[in-house]
């Protein structure tokens, strides 16, 4: 009998000048400010990671790559989906899909949703949704200060 896991990952980057606005595996060229971090911050590829080492109960992002580990220092969030992905098939589960809700003022993702959708597909190898809210201009992601993501993944495992 097949049985099904949920996940859930959350991811919040500070956003700051001189840094490429990197979302979902897309690189915003007209944006001033850019996610901070160790990697390239790129929010929605982080949750999205978290949901499925959750959904896989393998940990999250923290104690599955360490920050001080210099092999993924920088790396591009989509590097870190594809290697999660593999570990998660590694551990015997079928990934059913991800779903990702980014949360900021910017970048827009409307225009790019789909190009959006289809590089975090083909990263995990599986249907990523990606979906994006505003929060009326509350909170750090209102105010601009920072950008956050949340994410739930679906696995199987016969
Ligand atoms: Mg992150």
């Amino acid at each position: 009998m097949t049985q099904f896991r949920t996940g859930i990952g959350t991811d919040v980057h500070a956003l700051v000048a001189g840094r490429p606005m990197t979302v979902a595996g897309l690189v915003f060229d007209q944006e001033p400010v850019g996610p901070e971090g160790h990697s390239d911050g790129d929010v929605a590829c982080h949750a999205a990671c978290d949901a499925l080492l959750s959904a896989a109960g393998l940990g999250d992002l923290g104690s599955n790559y360490g920050t001080s580990d210099p092999q993924w220092s920088g790396a591009p969030g989509v590097d870190f989906l594809v290697e999660t992905a593999r570990r998660v098939r590694a551990a015997g589960f079928e990934i059913g899909n991800v779903a990702v809700q980014v949360i900021g003022n910017r970048p827009r993702l409307g225009s790019r949703r789909q190009e959006a959708e289809a590089a975090m597909s083909a990263a995990v190898g599986a249907p990523v949704s990606v979906s994006a809210t505003s929060t009326d201009g509350l909170g750090l992601t209102g105010r601009g200060e920072g950008i956050a993501a949340i994410a739930t993944a679906l696995l199987t495992l016969d």
